[in-house]
C-alpha cells in the first residue's frame, strides 16, 4: 500500500483549531479511530471525527469552540466524559485518554484517565486504534502501537487485547467485528472469532438500538449475506433474528427435498442489494421467507408447501420490529406490505391476465416498483434456462404493467363514486350499503367489467343500488 499522506487526511480547517485549543491547554490532543482507518482506505470520508485528549475532552471541546469563529455549542455528555460539536460538515467527538477495567459483574467500566496508548488499548479492533497527532512539532504523525497499518494491509480485524477480556467488557464489539468484516470485506482473526463464538450469550445485555444500529449497517453492506453467515457461524444470530435461523435446513421425505430457505434468504438479500440502497426495501428481502419456517408441511399429493408463509411471516414483521424496539412506523408498514405481497408478481409470471396485472397495481400502490425488485432478487435458480425464463417472465410482466397503468390509472386508486357522492345521490347516512356498493365498483373496475371512470361507474352505481332496493332521491 501506497504511504499515505497523514497531513492531507488533517486538511479540514478545524483540525488546525483543535491542535491550537490544545496546545493553549497545554496537552496533547489526536485524531483517533474510524475517521483515520477510512482515510487509510480510501472510503468516502467520514463525517464523524474522534478526538482524543490526554487530559479533559470536555475542556478541549470547549477551548476549541472558544476559537473557532462562529463558537458553535457545546454537547457535554457528562456521564461518559465525552463532548460534541458540529463544525461546517464534520460531528466532533472529544473524550479524555483513559483506561477502563470492568468488573465481570457490572457491564459499566471504571474509568481511570491514562495515556494515549492505554486508550488505543481499550478500542475494540487494532485498524480503530490508529491515531494521527495534532501537536505541532509531530502534526499529522500516525501513532500505531498495534500495527493496525498492518491489518488494514492484511485486512484482519484483530483486538489490540485479549480477544476474551474484549468481548466480555462490550459484548457490543462482537457484532461490530462482523459489521466491519461484512462492510470491508475484512476477515475476522480466528482466535477473535472462537472467543465471539465462547462469548456471544453476553449479547443479551446489549440493548436493542444497539443491536439493530450494527444491524443496519451489515445489512446496508455491499454484500449482506457475508455478515449474516458470520453471525450465524458464531452462534448470535439464533438469539438476534431466530426467525432466520429457523430457516435452515432441508427436510427430505419420500425423495423430496425443499431448498434452504436461510441461505435462499441470503441470496435473495445480496441479489436486492446490487439494486438497490434502500436499508427497508433490504430488510423486506431479508424478511420475506420468515413465514416458511412455521407453516412448512409435507403431503403425498402435493410436496412441500408453505401456504399462507406471506401471511403470516407480514405478521412475524411486526413481532421481530416490537422485539428489537425498531419504530413501528410506515417503514415497518412498508416491510410488511413487500413480505405479504413477496409471491404475488411470481404466479403473474405465468398467466399475466389484465385483471391479475390491475389487482397487483391496486394493491401495491406506490410499492409496486420495490415489490418488482424484490420478486426479480427472488430467482435464486442455479438452473441457467429457467434463471433466464424466469427473468423473461418478469420483463413480459413489467411491461404488462406499464401498459395496464397508462391505460387505467390504478395506481393510487381513487374510486370514481365516492362515498359523499353515494350518500348524497341516495340520501343515506353512513351504512353498510355504501361501502357495498363501493366494493361492487372497485371490483368491476379491477375485473375489467367497466373502465375506471365516471360515467360507467355511475350507472353501476344505480344498478347496484337499485338491486339494494334504493332509490336516488329526486333532484329539485
Ligand atoms: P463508523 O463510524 O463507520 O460506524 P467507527 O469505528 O468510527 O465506525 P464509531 O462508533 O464512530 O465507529 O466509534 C469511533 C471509535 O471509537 C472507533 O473507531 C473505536 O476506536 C471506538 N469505539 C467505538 N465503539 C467502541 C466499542 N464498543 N468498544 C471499543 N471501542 C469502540
Ligand atoms: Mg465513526
Amino acid at each position: 500500500m501506497q504511504q499515505p499522506n497523514y497531513k492531507e487526511a488533517l486538511r479540514a480547517e478545524i483540525f488546525d483549531y483543535i491542535s491550537k485549543a490544545s496546545l493553549a491547554l497545554q496537552t496533547e490532543s489526536y485524531v483517533i479511530g474510524g475517521f483515520v482507518r477510512d482515510y487509510i482506505l480510501q472510503r468516502e470520508t467520514a463525517t464523524d471525527v474522534d478526538i482524543v485528549s490526554v487530559g479533559s475532552g470536555i475542556e478541549l471541546a470547549k477551548k476549541v469552540a472558544a476559537l473557532l469563529p462562529n463558537q458553535p455549542k457545546v454537547q457535554v455528555f457528562k456521564t461518559y466524559g465525552t463532548a460534541m460539536l458540529r463544525y461546517e460538515d464534520l460531528e466532533v467527538e472529544f473524550v479524555g485518554a483513559r483506561k477502563e477495567s470492568y468488573a465481570s459483574d457490572s457491564r459499566n467500566p471504571t474509568v481511570s484517565s491514562g495515556t494515549l496508548q492505554d486508550d488505543q488499548n481499550r478500542r475494540d479492533f487494532t485498524i480503530n486504534a490508529l491515531a494521527l497527532s495534532l501537536q505541532p512539532d509531530s502534526y499529522g504523525q500516525l501513532l500505531d502501537p498495534f500495527d493496525g497499518l498492518q491489518a488494514i494491509t492484511d485486512k484482519t480485524l484483530i483486538t489490540p487485547s485479549a480477544p476474551d477480556i474484549t468481548f466480555s467488557d462490550d459484548p457490543l464489539r462482537m457484532l461490530r467485528g462482523i459489521r466491519f468484516a461484512s462492510q470491508l470485506n475484512f476477515q475476522i482473526d480466528a482466535d477473535c472469532l472462537a472467543s465471539i463464538a465462547k462469548n456471544c450469550d453476553r449479547i443479551q445485555i446489549i440493548t436493542n438500538e444497539r443491536i439493530v444500529a450494527e444491524l443496519h449497517k451489515i445489512v446496508l453492506s455491499d454484500k449482506p449475506s457475508a455478515g449474516f453467515l458470520l453471525l450465524e457461524q458464531v452462534g448470535l444470530l439464533s438469539k438476534i433474528l431466530p426467525e432466520l435461523t429457523a430457516l435452515k435446513g432441508v427436510d427430505e421425505q419420500q425423495g423430496q427435498k425443499h431448498k434452504d430457505n436461510f441461505y435462499h434468504t441470503l441470496e435473495v438479500l445480496d441479489n436486492i442489494s446490487a439494486n438497490t440502497d434502500d436499508l427497508w426495501l433490504r430488510w423486506a428481502a431479508l424478511l420475506h421467507d420468515i413465514g416458511k419456517a412455521p407453516t412448512k408441511k409435507f403431503d403425498k399429493k402435493n410436496g412441500w408447501t408453505f401456504h399462507g408463509h406471506e401471511f403470516l411471516g407480514a405478521k412475524m414483521v411486526y413481532k421481530l420490529f416490537k422485539r428489537l424496539k425498531m419504530p413501528l412506523n410506515a417503514k415497518m408498514k412498508f416491510v410488511q406490505k413487500l413480505v405479504l405481497l413477496s409471491s404475488r408478481p411470481i404466479v403473474l409470471a405465468t398467466d399475466v391476465t389484465d385483471s391479475a396485472v390491475r389487482r397487483l397495481i391496486f394493491d401495491a400502490g406506490d410499492d409496486l416498483d420495490s415489490l418488482m425488485t424484490l420478486c426479480e432478487a427472488d430467482i435464486t435458480t442455479k438452473n441457467h434456462l429457467k434463471f433466464k425464463k424466469y427473468h423473461r417472465n418478469f420483463k413480459t410482466v413489467r411491461e404488462k404493467v406499464k401498459e395496464v397503468e397508462a391505460r387505467d390509472h390504478l395506481r393510487n386508486f381513487e374510486p370514481p363514486i365516492s362515498g359523499a357522492l353515494i350518500m348524497e345521490t341516495f340520501q343515506l347516512k353512513p351504512c353498510r350499503e355504501i361501502g357495498q356498493i363501493k366494493e361492487v365498483i372497485k371490483e368491476a373496475i379491477l375485473e375489467g367489467q367497466i373502465p375506471n371512470e365516471y360515467e360507467p361507474a355511475y350507472e353501476l352505481m344505480l344498478a347496484c343500488a337499485s338491486k339494494l332496493g334504493l332509490v336516488p332521491e329526486e333532484k329539485n
